[in-house]
């Protein structure tokens, strides 16, 4: 395929477009030369390749295809059938797992499918075979009665939110914490890092159905034979959110006790983070819960969005060329030599470093809050976000930390020379922002000085150290 052939498609699509509503072209375009300038370290973002960003851009868009391959709801979903199939059949070979559904729009989703899939496994199936039904709709009210009751009332432990995992782990601002009684198991106050006697001592005590692993700022490997055998000790069915190094597992970076698939009963995650494929979320599980699974619809989620199965099938089938292991250690070793830069210029780092593909700063030893510190380095042209540290004493909302991932830039092709000239910009703007005052004098968590001068001449450095590596270097819309 010719470079041109990029060019071109973009080029074409957004005359089509501004041909309805200018504004939404330009947005388009702008938001190209934006990706295109900013240092991003966003450690949940990527950039997707061309042809996954174009198996998005049509007609499939319009089929409504509720059901499984080959059992629709719908006529007409021949093609539907084909992509989705070849997106699961990707997805097995993949991760090495039993069973794949790709039809969640996104890793909250997927998550609610795994949940509910867990449910009706262990909650609703014993009660129908109780009953001596086949399905809920032939439940006496008195017993439908009671089935809501009791999946209403079920025990999940995850880890916390402070401590790196997710709000869908149970947080109560989520439907996660409303539905299950939740408890959750946090880090060990000196390290940082999982205690895994403690997580045993948890389950013992609350006996959860469902043991989840898996973080969103948790700069280390998990064990998860050990957290296996944990579950597996109280029963629970044991599930792993891998939404964020999902592209470490499909990559073979992680392997063993640390690659989630061969140890958990279900996994799930998102296709957008570190695997680099479209927005969107997937499940993957063992054979005993893939019935299960596949009922996704109609217990979560209605139409699944066949064109954004098509792109999964392209990335999939990406991430399954050798270049793609290569990617996912290039991103290791860049986050590992960012950490390594920053801690060498004095930066305090949650957990002392990583072992992935990100990297948690304690900015606290900056005397700013993590609000400040993700204000001034966007002044900067850094663009990263604030997250709670263990403990955080400033909250959910200022925080206290600052989370960095390499994903994203790995993909543009930065190595780690250019990591440790990251760290030498992110600890200038740090060294250099000092925290504001209200009006009345007291310390703000919001407000902080920075020379807007100095905040230009990091932003051009920023720039100039993505010049080498241009971003969609065949796509040019002008
Ligand atoms: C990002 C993330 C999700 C949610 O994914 P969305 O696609 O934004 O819904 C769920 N779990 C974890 C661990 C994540 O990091």
């Amino acid at each position: 395929m010719s470079r041109n052939a990029e060019s071109t498609a973009f080029r074409s699509a957004l005359e089509v477009i501004r041909a309805v509503e200018p504004r939404v072209a330009d947005a388009i375009g702008a938001e190209l030369t934006d990706q295109r300038e900013s240092l991003k370290l966003i450690a949940s973002e990527n950039y997707a390749s061309p042809a996954t960003l174009l198996a998005m851009g049509n007609w499939f868009s319009d089929k409504y295809a509720e059901g499984t391959v080959g059992r629709r709801f719908y006529a007409g979903c021949q093609n539907v059938d084909t992509v989705e199939a070849l997106a699961a059949e990707h997805a097995r070979e993949l991760f090495g797992a039993a069973h794949a559904y790709v039809q969640p729009h996104s890793g909250i989703d997927a998550n609610l499918v795994a949940f509910w899939a867990v449910l009706a496994d262990r909650v609703e199936s014993p009660a129908l075979k109780k009953a001596q039904v086949r399905q809920v709709n032939d439940l006496t009210e008195a017993d439908w009665f009671a089935l809501r009751r009791e999946l209403g009332n079920q025990r999940m432990l995850g880890m916390s939110l402070d401590a790196g995992g997710h709000l869908t782990h149970g947080f109560r601002p989520n439907i996660s914490g409303k539905m299950f009684d939740q408890r959750s198991y946090g880090t060990d106050p000196a390290t940082g890092l999982i205690d895994y006697d403690r997580v045993a001592e948890a389950a013992r005590e609350f006996k959860p159905l469902i043991l989840v692993g898996g973080y969103s700022a948790y700069p280390r490997k998990v064990n998860f034979r050990i957290l296996r055998e944990i579950a597996d000790s109280v029963g629970a069915t044991f599930m792993v959110d891998m939404a964020h190094f999902a592209g470490l597992v499909a990559g073979k970076v992680f392997t063993g006790d640390f690659d989630p698939v061969p140890h958990a009963h279900i996994v799930t995650t998102t296709t957008h983070k570190s695997l680099r494929g479209p927005r969107g979320g997937m499940v993957l599980c063992q054979p005993e819960l893939a019935d299960q699974v596949d009922r996704g619809c109609p217990m979560v989620l209605g139409g699944p969005l066949p064109h954004v199965m098509a792109a999964k099938a392209v990335a999939l089938a990406e991430a399954r060329r050798p270049d793609f292991a290569d990617y996912a250690q290039r991103i290791v070793d860049n986050a590992q030599a960012l950490a390594e830069g920053l801690l060498r210029r004095g930066a305090k780092l949650v957990t002392g470093g990583t072992d992935n593909h990100l990297v948690l700063i304690d900015v606290s030893g900056y005397g700013l809050t993590g609000r400040q510190a993700e204000q001034a380095l966007l002044d900067s042209g850094i663009v990263t976000n604030r997250n709670s540290v263990p403990q955080d004493p400033n909250g959910a909302w200022y925080t206290s930390g600052i989370r960095i991932g390499t994903p994203a830039l790995t993909t543009r092709g930065l190595g780690t020379a250019e990591m440790d000239q990251t760290a030498e910009l992110i600890h200038t703007v740090l060294t250099q922002t000092t925290a504001g005052a209200n009006a009345d004098g007291t310390a703000s968590k919001a407000k902080y000085n920075l020379d807007p001068d100095l905040a230009d001449k990091i932003a051009r450095q920023a720039t100039d150290l993505l010049a080498p590596h241009p971003l969609y270097p065949a796509i040019d819309l002008a």
